[in-house]
């Protein structure tokens, strides 16, 4: 009797954990020993960049930690991340020469990893069974990637190029301000490029995974090309077929409408806070209370500022690709009244009569069924109605 694979479990799901795992305990090792290092001042002492090293270093462990897999709630990484971040700080104040610990330090690392809970919130999964689908498939062909050498070398000199790039164009950026903290500049242009390239680089690997596979499904379970049928002939795990099924993208004019609100969101989210924190400064001429919530917000310690700007950036961020996922997920979810691809009316057309179980994001189970557009074949998915 052969065993149905899901994607949680395997060969591959195992070597992606695991190799996050190095990756997670290299940046925690990095971290403590930067951190209880004897005697450290980094750049300008009056103006020093350590907030925002608080927020980008506990922030990306707590990224780190959610994709080994260890924690399952976004509640629980929340803890975790402030949890290390406050044990830093307690073991720094304790015998380590010339390191001073602050309450503000742990704020920052905190607010970091407020912004990474509220990232993993924007990417859970969401919709019903077609939706779901599409998800796991983008997950499976995440994890293709994550379980193997090459892809992560690829990422590695992606970060490197980012990196050499986009840290002489922020000091450069910065140095036309009139107060510049060239070291504070070379550190978030540094964090922006390795993202940001890691980001475009994983992408092009995540899609060619996709269309390979598409044309050539493999075992989830072991990743080997070696499915006879739905059954592996080297692990004799079961594959789900249909999560190696290219289903049409929203293109063009579609995805600019489904992307254009999330856009304004974010934008709005921005703007509506700023006008909040600014009116806050004009009040505070009449009204105590403005004044004493004004006086709070400004006596914080050097750096605090760029920490919530980037805070406020990071949750409207999140706010706004959360809503493009779920706007993306209602499309999916409808595609069997109109084609995705040519917007024909589906609403008639047959589908298969091989019943598929598949499962909605809220883990419940509905009968549906494959059919194919007549119009230009893209392929679809209709919820059956409950017998
Ligand atoms: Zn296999
Ligand atoms: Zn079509």
């Amino acid at each position: 009797m052969s065993v149905v694979a899901s994607n949680a479990t395997g060969l591959v799901a195992r070597r992606a954990r695991r190799a996050w795992l190095l990756v997670f305990l290299s940046a925690f090792c990095a971290i403590a020993i930067a951190t209880h290092w004897p005697n450290v001042h980094v750049g300008d002492p009056e103006r020093p960049p350590d907030k925002i090293i608080h927020f980008i270093a506990f922030g990306g462990l707590a990224a780190l930690l959610w994709q080994t897999g260890w924690i399952k709630s976004r509640l629980a990484l929340f803890a975790a991340g402030i949890g290390i971040a406050l044990v830093d700080e307690v073991t720094q104040s304790i015998g380590v020469a010339g390191r001073q610990s602050s309450v503000e330090d742990v704020v920052a690392g905190a607010l970091g990893v407020f912004v990474v809970v509220a990232g993993t919130w924007a990417f859970a999964p969401m919709g019903g069974v077609a939706a779901n689908l599409r998800q796991q498939r983008r997950r499976v062909a995440e994890q293709f990637v994550f379980s193997r050498a090459g892809p992560w070398l690829s990422l590695l000199a992606a970060a490197m190029f980012g990196l050499v790039v986009m840290m002489p164009i922020s000091m450069l950026i910065d140095s036309e301000f009139p107060r510049p903290n060239p070291l504070q500049a070379a550190l978030v242009g540094a964090v922006l490029g390795v993202l940001l390239s890691c980001i475009i680089m994983l992408e092009s690997l995540v899609r060619r995974t996709l269309s390979v596979t598409a044309q050539k499904p493999r075992c989830i379970s072991c990743g080997e090309e070696a499915l006879d049928g739905a059954t592996c002939t080297r692990c004799g795990a079961e594959t789900d077929l249909n999560l190696f099924i290219q289903w049409p993208d929203a293109g063009g004019v579609k995805f600019l409408r489904l992307a254009a609100r999330p856009l304004m969101l974010g934008v709005g989210i921005v703007l509506a806070v700023t006008a909040v924190a600014l009116s806050l400064g004009a009040l505070r001429m009449t009204f105590g209370w403005a004044s004493t919530l004004d006086a709070l917000l400004h006596g914080r310690a050097y750096g605090m500022t760029s920490v919530l700007d980037l805070t406020l950036v990071g949750i409207a961020a999140a706010c706004a690709v959360r809503s493009f996922r779920k706007r993306s997920a209602r499309l999916a979810d409808g595609a069997s009244d109109y084609c995705i691809a040519c917007a024909h009316d589906l609403s008639r057309t047959p589908v298969a009569t091989e019943v598929y179980l598949g499962k909605t994001a809220a883990g419940v189970s509905q009968a549906c069924s494959i059919g194919r557009c007549g119009e230009c074949g893209a392929q679809f998915l209709r919820e059956l109605p409950r017998a």
